[in-house]
């Protein structure tokens, strides 16, 4: 039996345990010291660390992690994650050694260039996926193209959508706000607006989504829409050449949106 705990970090980030009995692996730990406490807190043995990118607050917790527990660091072939033991990349298949999950592995470039997610299959589908397809958005296109990133996205949004999604951050509430500034009669977010506000007033993640809640209140996978491209045309004052453009649209408009 697995169960995946949010252990939350520094301001707004989620290292997520998966745990299994008293073990457990942690995705991208950026600080040692919070998961440190939830497994003496616990009575929990680290078993492996699974990192999807190499920004710091995703791995900066590694070294201290590894200077107390001797465990595998996975993470992407073409990124630099400290002391990684495992380099994957898309296709490969691993199984988390202490709790025996089995895992696939996708790129998903875009926000940085070597992102990876890690994947586990049906009957019970979840998706680690850092800070690539977030709850109500998705992350800054630091390293990648905009077409890289919708790609990434596209292969993300064709899983499953009872996919439970697992990413990085806790930005939903912000990027709710947004998505009704894109579809301001969209009565989908305006629901999910309450619900998870519900959630955060009560101290509670948002976290995870589901692909099918994705598919129906994220911008960024609707950037196709008719209506979604209309309303990007109409901010940036010209016509949309194709779904990519009305992607990186929306991006630079969210990434100037107060
Ligand atoms: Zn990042």
């Amino acid at each position: 039996m697995i169960s995946i705990i949010p252990i939350p970090a520094f301001r707004d980030n989620y290292i997520w345990a998966v745990r299994s009995g008293a073990v457990a692996a942690v995705v991208d730990p950026g600080d040692a010291a919070p998961v440190l406490a939830w497994l003496d807190a616990n009575g929990v043995e680290l078993c492996a660390i699974l990192a999807t990118h190499h920004h710091a607050d995703h791995v900066g917790g590694v070294p201290a992690l590894r200077a107390r527990y001797d465990v595998p660091v996975f993470g992407p072939a073409h990124e630099h994650v400290p002391e990684r033991t495992h380099a994957l990349g898309e296709g490969d298949r691993i199984v988390v050694p202490g709790i025996g999950l089995p895992l696939s592995v996708f790129d998903i470039p875009g926000h940085t260039a070597g992102h990876i997610a890690y994947y586990t299959m049906p009957p019970d589908p979840r998706v680690f996926c850092g800070d690539t397809l977030f709850a109500a958005g998705c992350g800054r296109i630091f390293e990648g193209t905009p077409e890289q990133m919708w790609s990434s996205l596209a292969k993300l949004a064709a899983l499953d959508p009872g996919t439970r999604i697992y990413c990085g951050h806790e930005y939903t509430l912000a990027n709710l706000r947004f998505a009704a500034a894109v579809e301001p009669a969209s009565k989908d977010i305006a629901a999910r607006i309450v619900h998870e506000r519900d959630k955060r007033e009560r101290g509670l993640p948002t976290l995870p989504s589901t692909i099918g809640a994705e598919h129906a209140t994220n911008p960024f996978l609707r950037a196709a829409l008719p209506d979604v491209m209309a309303r990007a045309a109409a901010h940036a004052g010209r016509p949309m050449a194709n779904a990519v453009d009305a992607f990186a649209t929306l991006r630079e408009w969210k990434n100037a949106f107060a």
